[in-house]
């Protein structure tokens, strides 16, 4: 009998910096929707922002590979920072798919008020066919569910997770003022951040 495709999560995100939030997404989605692998790849460019406050990739690619080490589901991947230009999600699905093999069976994870602009985002026509999307929440963040494209309704999971009550945002403003970000966020992340003085 034939081995099933394997269950590929992918984890895309900024990752400025990546998060407890983050990595209690990753495994709470992994066990629910019985992922063999969760895959995080950090943006390299992201197509939706201005450089602004945006650690380098090599910091962000690095921090996620520290946060995510002793999870042995869990990998990194830095192929859109090795990818010139923006980092449309559209080439990083196809690029997995050359990797991992055309039958895996693609779930790819971010956050919802990403996936309610994803009618802006680069080439979608035949996204839907490639992958299905899980668009995560915070707790009160109620995406509507009708404003998602029409073409995406069908593939597409809203999970809400607590954890993300921890943001990326809220983490580089506590650091910018001197304020702890503990337990935030993964010890040697908290450390890599403290010793390339990121975020200040
Ligand atoms: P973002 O604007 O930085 O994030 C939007 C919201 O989602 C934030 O609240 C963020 O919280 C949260 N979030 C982001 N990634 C998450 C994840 N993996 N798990 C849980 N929450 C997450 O979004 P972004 O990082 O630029 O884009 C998200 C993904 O969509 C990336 O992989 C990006 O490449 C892709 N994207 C593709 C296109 C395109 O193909 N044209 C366009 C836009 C986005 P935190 O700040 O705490 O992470």
């Amino acid at each position: 009998m034939s081995k099933p495709p394997l269950k590929l999560g992918i984890m895309g995100g900024t990752f400025n910096p990546i998060h407890q939030g983050h990595l209690v997404t990753a495994e709470f989605i992994r066990d629910k929707f019985k992922l063999d692998e969760v895959l995080f790849v950090p943006s390299g460019k992201p197509p939706h922002k201005g450089n602004d406050e945006i650690a380098l990739p090599e910091h962000r690619w690095m921090m996620t590979v520290l946060a995510t080490a002793s999870n042995e589901y869990f990998s990194v991947s830095s192929i859109e920072i090795e990818r010139e230009g923006n980092s449309y999600t559209r080439d990083t699905i196809l690029q997995l798919k050359q990797i991992y093999g055309e039958k895996t069976e693609c779930y790819f994870i971010t956050g919802a008020d990403a996936i309610a602009e994803i009618s802006t985002w680069h080439k979608i026509e035949d996204l839907p066919q490639m992958t299905k999307f899980i668009a995560v929440s915070r707790p009160g963040y109620k995406l509507d569910t009708k404003k998602v494209d029409s073409r995406f309704q069908k593939c597409t999971f809203l999970v809400e997770v607590p954890a993300l009550a921890i943001s990326s945002t809220e983490i580089r403003k506590r650091i910018k003022k001197g304020q702890t970000i503990k337990y935030l966020l993964p010890e040697a992340v908290e450390k890599y951040i403290h010793k390339h003085s990121l975020y200040r």
